[in-house]
């Protein structure tokens, strides 16, 4: 399973695509990519079975400055298109890619997400809804994913991307791998250095319990608490 996610000056599904392809040997049974558009909102697609099919049903004409994208090894859910990755919070705003295992999600659920009717079956939905609940009452998007991120028990990579915002791309860790690239004019986020490395060599590391917030030209990172943390690149130096 992998994530992958861009913003910048870039064409975000070719990124996306290519990347998935590159993170395919960690093994998947569907996949899904979310590519943001200044004047569709944007646009979801999510395909079971191998890249290719997901690749098939992308039109050529979709671009965008901002996606992110999925492979999923399920855990919660049968491989499904319903239970595929990005999930959506039901207001249609915030799309979030998932790798890893959240074990506390029917309590979360019981307690804050009652009233909303869920589209899967999956434990990342569960996440993507509470966000959405907590901007509703008033959180900034950070303020919003930093409590998800306390209130979580378990593994995750995150990476979200809001609908009303196109320049910028969320990211989380908890105990599952994911490594920011930083770019000229972009940034970007991967399972592993792999996926990353046709598009840039600079990488810098997020560690457990962190949040990313990157636009083309930065890239902010602070620990769950919202305090910043600053954080050197290294270059990952190979030969493709
Ligand atoms: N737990 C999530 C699911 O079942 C993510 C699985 C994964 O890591 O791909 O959808």
């Amino acid at each position: 399973c992998g994530i992958i996610g861009v913003v910048g000056n870039v064409n975000a599904t070719q990124v996306l695509l290519k990347g998935l392809e590159r993170l395919e040997y960690r093994g998947y049974d569907s996949a899904g990519i979310f590519v943001h558009d200044r004047h569709s909102g944007g646009q979801l697609i999510k395909e079971v079975g191998r890249i290719k099919r997901l690749e098939a049903k992308v039109p050529a004409t979709l671009t965008g400055t901002l996606g992110i994208g999925h492979t999923r090894w399920a855990t919660n859910g049968k491989p499904t298109i319903a239970n595929a990755h990005p999930h959506v919070s039901a207001d249609g705003r915030f799309y979030l890619v998932h790798n890893g295992v959240l074990q506390n999600v029917a309590a979360l659920r019981d307690q804050y997400l009652a009233d909303v009717t869920m589209a899967s079956d999956t434990d990342t939905e569960v996440a993507v809804q509470l966000l959405a609940r907590f901007v509703q009452e008033g959180a900034t998007v950070t303020d919003a994913l930093r409590h998800v991120m306390q209130l979580v028990d378990g593994s995750y990579a995150f990476a979200l991307a809001d609908r009303d915002d196109g320049d910028t791309l969320y990211v989380a860790k908890n105990k599952s791998p994911l490594l920011i690239g930083v770019g000229d004019g972009f940034n970007a986020v991967g399972s592993d250095a792999l996926a990353l490395l046709d598009r840039t060599h600079e990488f810098m590391e997020i560690h457990d319990q962190e949040l990313g917030v990157l636009r083309a030209g930065s890239v902010q990172l602070m620990d769950i608490n919202g305090q910043p943390v600053s954080r050197d690149t290294f270059i990952v130096d190979v030969s493709e």
